[in-house]
């Protein structure tokens, strides 16, 4: 968009015509962490420089004018629905006018502000399939600041795919909070597994990801892909966020342990090669040394080989932040800990079964060390090994030679 406009990116803020902080608040701190950064970047407007100065994102969706209003040297405050409205609103700041959208949009007008992806030709790309969230679970601010869950047109979809494959394109991302739920809200839209199945219909697009996916809709049919679907990857994010049923409960996340690890295994039946990722939160309010212990207990029975872990982090308006969170800090932090060391033991236990086995990579561009090129394998993880750069863009198959704790090495 900003292209279109006559912009072009620069790594230099200090000569920067227009600087965009594209804010996240899953977590607390990001507003505070925000205004800091705004402080900041000040000093490249001073001595009357023409600078546009805008904030993005969730942050900007949740502070709305306030941040106008707080800082009179920002321009533009753009929220979460609006940014098929940048184009006017940057003319509009180029002219030296101050402006906040941050209104959302009804659905079926949201469907057709859905913003194209082009330019910047790159191997890998993300393609957003829906937005916005319905679960509510307790602990979280994204169905405040994203909206109501829709699904994008499978058409719409198809048709990007088709475009980014045209353009060299090797491997997509399907990307929303909760993609297991795509299409249940319309009768005229595949399931998200039947998207699957089209996607993978598109010549030149040899892998496809996808993220992230929620327990409780996690199908049959969408486990059944695994089986019969070889461009899908052998790595699935499945957060599960506790090991315990009561604390599962707390969060309204509508699945229980048992559920949980039954997917799992029937994940794990159908494509014994699968590796897992996940995203649990430590210190929710009530938990317990027993909670968080089953916590532990189902990261044996699931054995991730990556995990996202998060103290919690109470969010305003959610039904958590009116919970007592009386857990002491230090009591938190050692949670986390026990938790991050037992992760580590086992990514170093499930990365050292890879040395030896042949592995699917996508080489996308140079690697670490002079000579190397590098790409991700299969299951998500960096392999660098000795290549020639003529082998950026595509397949090739790489032999394991060491892991290491965030990528392996490997010989072609
Ligand atoms: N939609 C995804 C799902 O349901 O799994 C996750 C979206 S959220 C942006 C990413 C992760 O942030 C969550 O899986 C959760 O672990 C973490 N998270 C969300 N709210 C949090 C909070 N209030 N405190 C700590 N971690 C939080
Ligand atoms: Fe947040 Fe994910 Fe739950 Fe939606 S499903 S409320 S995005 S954690």
């Amino acid at each position: 968009m900003m292209a279109d406009l006559g912009y072009a990116a620069t790594n230099d803020p200090a000569s920067a015509d227009m600087i965009l902080l594209n804010t996240c608040s899953v977590r607390g701190g990001a507003e505070e962490k925000v205004y800091r950064r705004l402080a900041n970047l000040r000093i490249y407007k001073r001595d009357g420089k023409k600078q546009i100065i805008a904030v993005g994102g969730c942050v900007a969706q949740q502070e709305g004018d306030e941040l106008l209003r707080k800082l009179p040297y920002l321009d533009l405050v753009i929220g979460t629905h609006n940014l098929h409205l940048l184009p006017d609103m940057v003319r509009g700041a180029e002219r030296g006018e101050r402006r906040s959208e941050t209104t959302f949009i009804d659905n079926e007008q949201r469907l057709d502000l859905f913003p194209s992806i082009k330019g910047e030709s790159r191997l890998s790309r993300f393609v957003t399939i829906m937005q916005g969230c319905d679960n509510f679970c307790s602990y979280c601010i994204v169905p405040f600041v994203r909206g109501p869950e829709i699904s994008r047109r499978s058409a719409d979809i198809l048709t990007e795919v088709r475009q980014l494959a045209d353009d060299g394109v090797r491997e997509v991302i399907l990307l929303g909070q909760n993609v297991n739920s795509y299409g249940l809200k319309s009768e005229n839209e595949p399931s998200f597994a039947g998207l699957i199945r089209k996607v993978a219909e598109v010549a030149g697009i040899d892998r496809i990801r996808f993220t992230t996916s929620h327990p409780k809709d996690m199908s049959d049919e969408l486990i059944a892909c695994f089986a019969d679907i070889p461009k899908l990857s052998g790595q699935i994010h499945l957060p599960a966020q506790s090991g315990s049923d009561a604390v599962l409960k707390l969060m309204g996340r509508g699945y229980t342990r048992d559920s949980y690890l039954d997917k799992v295994s029937k994940l794990k039946s159908i494509r014994p090669d699968l590796v897992f990722t996940g995203d649990i939160i430590v210190g929710f309010p009530g938990e317990t040394e027993p909670d968080f212990e089953q916590t532990l207990s189902l990261m044996e029975a699931v054995r991730y080989i990556d995990l996202f872990s998060f103290v919690y982090s109470p969010r305003p308006g959610t039904k958590a932040a009116e919970l007592n969170d009386d857990l002491p800090k230090g009591q938190k932090m050692n949670r986390l800990d026990r938790l991050m060391e037992l992760q580590r033991r086992h990514t170093r236990e499930i990365s050292q079964t890879y040395i030896g086995k042949r592995m699917s990579v996508l080489v996308e561009g140079e690697g670490k060390l002079p000579g190397q090129v590098s790409g991700k394998g299969d299951i998500g993880r960096i392999v660098n090994f000795i290549g020639d750069n003529s082998l950026i863009g595509t397949f090739v198959e790489v032999k394991i030679t060491k892991a290491y704790p965030n990528s392996f090495l490997g010989e072609l």
